[in-house]
């Protein structure tokens, strides 16, 4: 049976690896994930298999947990998803911490022979990353959900209480780790819990989608460590996936952004956010029956969403304008920044569910090299990716963060409600400019109007 039951695992590492490369293209990125959850299926399956499992409390734990998800994403407005991925992925790290834990419980008082340094190590480490990933990642929701300010935290001595916690916690895990000491895990699970608080509150502003991608991360370092704990070689396997897939992603936001990881850590960015700053000019407004005369003779046009093309739900209607513009014999194209929106990839996965077609996405360094000879940039509830003062004000906190450069364009429509800020809380000098018109009201009525002047 044990043998059948690796032969599995291998299978089943298999389906995630061939799932994950699947993901790379939209053209496959469906079946990928059909793929990897089959995988895991597979692997859930099979780990139910194993002798000495207590399925009374398995069954409890499955009726809760799936009630809890279901009622979760059921209810979960879109523009939630991002803090609902964030909480998710702290759970993950509580549930490694859990299973280190228990390891310890279970075999209740060890003597040093009867619990091998290994193990004591996993342990150590499941709690240690899985603690950290928890708190982090409920501060990040916290965070991203608005119930906690965005912008970051900051106290005297902050750096040095994080270093001097972590330094604790490292050699209070090899006191565990040495004499198996039940206060000396506990205290472990004490220090890691407080460092994920710690270490998120000084990160904020521009800087939490390579937070987020990081803690993302982290829970599948956590969860590989608990794979270690128990011996589970899936476990081992599916963690390092998410852990090393984890950290790619958070390399190309720090990218994305023009900067390092340790500066996002460390730097405590975006504690300046929010600060008013004097902006020279005004914003002009201009009806969508005036934006369709414009748009009518353009000849190439860019469409830039950001966050409040999520929040409108505006996709289909970005879409539908595209296609009329396209059979109006414009050259359409759609410009992504890295982190526009609130999660990985938020703007990716909207346009793929308006049918956008692939090949007219484009990455922000493609459009850039063109963007003097587009004829009407449309900023679609985008702020902090298009803001000038990335390039321009050396004095703004996100200064060298590359940005969708719009305000190159000829003309740029920036649709948006009112005068609200960005989530780095920033003034976007960009609404100010000479070739700016402001199309003020809710993204998809806007564009739900600008089609139908078309149409007319
Ligand atoms: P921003 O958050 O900077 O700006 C969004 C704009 O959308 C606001 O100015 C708002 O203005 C407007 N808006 C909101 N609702 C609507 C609506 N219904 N219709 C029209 N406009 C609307 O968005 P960006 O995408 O430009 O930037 C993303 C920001 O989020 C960056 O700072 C990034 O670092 C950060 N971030 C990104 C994450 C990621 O992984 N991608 C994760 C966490 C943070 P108004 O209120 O006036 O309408």
């Amino acid at each position: 049976m044990e043998y059948l039951i690796n032969i599995s695992y291998i299978v089943a590492s298999v389906l995630f690896i061939f799932g994950i490369k699947m993901l790379g293209s939209a053209d496959t990125a469906r079946k990928g994930n059909s793929i990897s959850a089959l995988g895991m299926l597979l692997a859930v399956v099979v780990t139910l298999l194993e002798s000495g499992l207590s399925y009374t409390w398995i069954i409890a734990g499955l009726i809760i947990g799936s009630a809890i998800g279901v009622v979760a994403a059921k209810r979960v407005q879109m523009t939630g998803m991002p803090e609902l991925v964030a909480l998710f992925n702290g759970f993950g790290g509580l549930a490694s911490l859990l299973v280190g834990w228990a390891e310890f419980a279970k075999a209740g008082n060890f003597d040093d022979s009867e619990y091998p340094v290994f193990t004591g190590c996993a342990v150590v480490f499941a709690i240690l990353v899985g603690g950290i990933t928890f708190t982090g990642s409920l501060i990040a929701y916290l965070k991203l959900s608005g119930k906690m300010g965005g912008s970051a935290t900051n106290f005297p001595g902050q750096k040095i209480i994080n270093l001097l916690l972590f330094i604790a916690l490292l050699v209070v895990g090899g006191v565990f780790v040495a004499t198996n000491a039940a206060w000396a895990l506990y205290l472990v699970i004490a220090l890691s819990l407080a460092l994920g608080v710690l270490g998120v509150i000084p990160i904020g502003g521009g800087d939490m989608p390579v937070v987020i991608s990081f803690l993302n991360s982290f829970s599948g370092i956590a969860a590989s460590a608990a794979g270690f704990v128990i011996l589970n070689n899936v476990l081992i396997v599916a963690g390092c996936l998410v852990g090393a897939s984890g950290i790619i992603l958070t390399v190309i936001m720090c990218k994305a952004m023009n900067r390092t990881l340790g500066n996002v850590l460390f730097g405590s960015f975006g504690a300046t956010g929010g600060k008013a700053q004097e902006v020279e000019g005004e914003m002009k407004a201009l009806s969508t029956e005036d934006a369709y005369y414009i748009l009518e003779s353009a000849e190439s046009v860019i469409f830039v969403p950001g966050y409040g093309m999520a929040v409108a739900q505006a996709q289909h209607a970005v879409k539908e304008l595209g296609q009329i513009l396209e059979n109006n014999g414009a050259e359409v194209r759609y410009a992504i920044h890295p982190v526009a929106g609130r999660m990985p990839g938020h703007m990716n996965v909207l346009l793929a569910e308006a049918d956008v077609p692939y090949e007219q996405l484009c990455e922000m360094d493609d459009v850039n090299a063109i963007m003097e000879s587009v004829d009407v940039a449309i900023v679609i509830g985008a702020n902090d990716v298009v803001n000038p003062a990335a390039g321009e004000d050396e004095s703004s906190p996100i200064y060298g963060m590359p940005i969708i450069n719009v305000h190159q364009a000829k003309t740029v429509f920036a649709l948006k409600r009112g005068q609200g800020a960005g989530f780095s809380g920033l003034v976007n000098t960009l609404f100010f400019r000479e070739n700016t018109r402001m199309i003020y009201g809710d993204a998809k009525a806007t564009m739900n109007d600008l089609v139908g002047q078309f149409k007319d």
